[in-house]
């Protein structure tokens, strides 16, 4: 018997850390936190265990509790006290991102990173105003068929100029990084012209550069009161089976200026995080999405999983395949388990 080559030699308890190739750290995580202005009390998320919606008055206390952990920053998501067609509060001097970027940023060292989108704030739950779709097999452009359904669509260019003064006001509220979300064409070009315009350029944006239509976003749903009335979001959202066609849309985001890319969902799409690693420079995030936080969750009720084991190998195989960052349901939990460990 001759074996020269031994991987085993390399799996003895006290090499392993040397030879170790991913580590997750504390300060790769990105926690999601939702303010909710309809509220006066924190509202658990049945689908989303240990998550809660917040009011403006406790987003501050919830931050605290998570910077506790060693996560350094949150995404904030906002559930407005009311909507309408246009999506008006997203952009609202007194809106609910905006009261709650102001406080935590006044009161904590979190780092504030915010959604901009409109799907929680439009009154249908689409990512921005809709306009009749326009089809080829009409020269007038008017639909053949009166299917609501089939023939409402997002406006794109008059979603830009929405996005332009979301992402200015939570720019002013003191957000430290923008985070564009409604897969728009030309929506990083759009905030990058208005954040310089109004003095924010050293305010970067991490854009949802490639967002698929997934159903692993079921559970985020019920966090944000933000399914569609009608409808689906794969006229702007990507198709799950396209792999090219997400490197032409992070390439068009990177064109624009995004300085961080990000890749939604992120366990379905670990080949496309590894993809576009390879491809581009910048850091990569990806978006363990709440979906992919419930069934872990739900089969751990189970007994079926080691919750705090497989959240923990989800996350080291999101940053293996090439994400700098991630953002997770599971943020707390595993920055716990990472600081008890050391
Ligand atoms: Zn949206």
């Amino acid at each position: 018997m001759d074996l020269t080559h031994r991987p085993r030699r390399l799996r003895q308890d006290r090499v392993r850390g040397l030879v170790s190739e991913t580590s997750l750290e504390p300060s790769d995580l990105i926690a999601p936190v939702f303010v909710d202005a309809t509220t006066d009390e924190r509202i658990p998320i049945e689908s989303m265990p240990g998550h809660e919606r917040v009011p403006v008055d406790e987003s501050v206390a919830r931050v605290r509790e998570v910077l506790e952990t060693g996560v350094e920053a949150v995404m904030i998501f906002g559930i407005p006290e009311s909507k309408d067609p246009e999506g008006t509060r997203a952009w609202a001097e007194d809106g609910v991102v905006q009261a709650a970027t102001r406080r935590i940023t006044a009161e904590t060292d979190a780092y504030v990173i915010t959604d901009v989108c409109l799907c929680e704030y439009t009154d249908h739950g689409h990512c921005g105003p809709l306009e009749e779709e326009l089809r080829g097999d009409d020269e007038h452009g008017t639909p053949c068929d009166h299917d609501r359904d089939a023939t409402m669509t997002v406006d794109n260019d008059a979603t830009l100029e929405s996005l332009d003064r979301i992402a200015v006001s939570h720019a002013e509220a003191g957000a430290d990084m923008i985070a564009p979300s409604g897969m728009m064409d030309g929506m990083v070009a759009a905030i990058r012209g208005a954040l310089d315009r109004d003095g924010y350029e050293h305010v970067p944006i991490m854009s949802y550069a490639a967002k698929y239509e997934s159903a692993f976003y079921g559970p985020f749903r019920d966090a944000a009161d933000g399914a569609p009335s009608f409808g689906n979001r794969r006229h702007y959202q990507m198709d799950p089976a396209n792999a090219r066609e997400a490197l032409r849309e992070v390439r068009l985001d990177a064109e624009q200026g995004a300085d961080v890319l990000m890749i939604k969902p992120a366990l379905p799409y670990l080949d496309i995080v590894a993809e576009i690693r390879r491809e581009f420079d910048h850091p990569v995030a990806a978006y363990n999405v709440s979906g992919e936080y419930a069934m872990l969750h739900a089969a751990a009720e189970k007994g079926w999983l080691e919750l705090d084991e497989v959240a923990l190998e989800s996350l080291v195989s999101i940053k293996r395949a090439g994400a700098d960052l991630i953002l997770t349901y599971f943020a707390e939990e595993v920055a716990n388990r990472l600081s008890a460990d050391r």
